[in-house]
């Protein structure tokens, strides 16, 4: 049984806390890895060999660094297949949703090679006479990162590669639900020539994130992961005065016109929203079908109904199973929730097992239709292959609909009128919008912007928003007067 190890210094040490934690294969729930939890002085050292870090890399120029992500870029890519296989056994997503988990990080990693230009920044001339001023950008310290089980490659490398391109040092706590892939994306930043004490990884929970939103040391907090733990974080990295962006949970609705081009919105709501089942903070869990589209409901459960939970690399498995039993208890128990108050499941998963693995944490898709927003299965996020059918008259009540829901992370229009797009862009209160894309997850040169429930903080994920949130601006006014230019005779002496 393979013990997962911290990287503390440069090196990978075993934790020394109380606690054990098992990492499982969600397939049939059997230990494949035990987490010794950091103890107090684990999470010391490691915060300690972020500071030492910092006080050599800061001075690091900043081309060097970007080297450090070319050639880190060039490692990931060279063993994307292997990263994939280990992220597939320890989350279940298929082989394909478990590359695209991977490649999605490199693209961070190659926004981090551009940090120079990222990293310009302005100046006047002769704000008054003789008097120029200049802004530079200035890495802020130990910067923390706090990342959730679902896309164990991709968050990571949303933090920390931007945060060390920009100067920083780093302390990732992974998810103890499938801190493997992590760990292997830090050895390759080893490899890729990262020095001692840059990236640390911890493993653990509360206790660990407790302390590190309690140390003085750290100046940036990044969290991913749900709506109570999110605010927690948010509301103690800031009484701290620290800096924080904790993006959360989400509830993204598909607002279906009638106008909409048929194949196109059931072939692109299958995948969108029990693919990965369903546990993607942008899946589509909310269709919403106005006026006539409501007659293409009985056809998108067709489809959806076609998709079957599998293995990894069984190749016609449409979705794996959930991460742990306990997702599962939560899942069935809304989609009894959902029979209870009044919803029509149209298709119901509840009983879905895979022969052979009858102790994995499988629901199959589920559809319902008749929802209605007082309903469970509405309010909460459900992060299960759950799809949930809601009727409106008119694009107006759609809105109303969507805006009134406490969640922005995502959303999409499919529409063949410019006019119904032009007005639900403009209109709707959420942070990513997509038109006939299903799910509109921006790619790194832009910013991961969710709104309202889905993030709290100022400055997103990702893109030029990033590189203020892990920096400092230094704004510097000088003045140097022709008087005190040295004579020709003074600067041959000089020379
Ligand atoms: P989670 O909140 O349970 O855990 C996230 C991280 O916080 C983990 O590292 C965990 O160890 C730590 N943690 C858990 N409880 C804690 C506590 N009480 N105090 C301090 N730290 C704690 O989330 P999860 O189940 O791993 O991930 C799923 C959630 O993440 C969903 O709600 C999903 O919507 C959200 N998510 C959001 C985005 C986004 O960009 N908005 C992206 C991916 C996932």
């Amino acid at each position: 049984m393979q013990n997962v190890p911290m990287l503390i210094n440069g090196e990978w040490v075993s934790g020394k806390g109380e606690q054990t934690i098992a990492v499982t294969n969600p397939a049939n729930n059997e230990t494949i890895a035990n987490i010794q939890c950091a103890s107090e002085d684990d999470m010391t050292a490691a915060i300690d060999s972020a500071v030492r870090a910092f006080e050599t890399w800061r001075d690091v120029p900043v081309t060097e660094r970007a080297r450090l992500m070319m050639r880190y870029q060039a490692l990931l890519k060279q063993y994307h297949d292997e990263l994939a296989t280990l992220l597939a056994s320890e989350t279940g997503k298929t082989f394909d949703d478990a590359k695209g988990d991977v490649w999605r990080g490199i693209e961070v990693v190659e926004q981090a090679m551009n940090v120079p230009s990222m990293m310009m920044g302005e100046t006047v001339e002769n704000v008054a006479r003789n008097i120029d001023t200049a802004s530079y950008i200035q890495p802020l310290g130990v910067c923390v990162g706090i990342t959730p089980f679902n896309f164990p490659a991709m968050i990571p490398l949303w933090m920390f590669p931007l945060a060390i391109a920009c100067g920083n040092t780093f302390v990732l706590k992974p998810s103890e639900q499938d801190p493997l892939t992590p760990n292997r994306l830090a050895e390759l930043f080893l490899e890729a020539g990262a020095p001692p004490g840059v990236l640390n990884v911890v493993h653990g929970g509360k206790a660990q994130v407790d302390r590190l939103l309690n140390d003085d040391h750290i100046k940036a907090v990044s969290f991913v992961g749900s709506v109570p733990v999110g605010q927690a974080i948010y509301k103690t990295a800031t009484a701290n005065l620290k800096r924080a962006q904790c993006f959360a949970g989400a509830k993204n609705h598909t607002v279906v016109m009638p106008d909409a081009n048929k194949e196109h919105v059931l072939n692109n709501l299958v995948g969108a929203s029990v693919g990965a089942a369903g546990q993607r903070c942008m899946a589509i869990s909310a269709a919403v079908f106005v006026g006539k589209a409501k007659s293409w409901i009985p056809e998108l459960v067709e489809r959806i109904a076609k998709v079957k939970p599998g293995l990894w690399n069984d190749s016609e498995a449409g979705f794996g199973p959930l991460i742990s039993p306990a997702a599962k208890q939560r899942v069935l128990s809304l989609i009894e929730q959902g029979k209870k108050q009044g919803a029509n499941c149209l298709l119901d998963g509840s009983d879905f097992t895979v022969p052979g693995y009858e102790n994995g944490n499988w629901v199959g898709a589920t559809v319902f239709s008749e929802v209605t927003p007082d309903m469970a299965i509405y309010q909460e996020e459900i992060f299960g292959p759950v799809l949930s059918c809601m009727t409106v008259d008119s694009l107006d009540e759609a809105l109303s609909l969507v805006n009134a829901n406490p969640f922005g992370n995502g959303t999409s229009i499919f529409t063949n009128s410019g006019a119904a797009a032009r007005k639900y862009q403009h209109e709707v209160t959420v942070g990513q919008v997509g038109i006939n894309v299903p799910i509109p997850v921006p790619l790194p040169f832009f910013s991961f912007t969710g709104w309202k429930n889905s993030f709290y903080g100022d400055l997103h994920a990702y893109g030029k928003q990033a590189v203020r949130f892990y920096t400092e601006t230094k704004t510097v006014t000088s003045r140097w007067l022709d008087d005190d230019i040295p004579g020709p005779l003074n600067l041959t002496i000089s020379m």
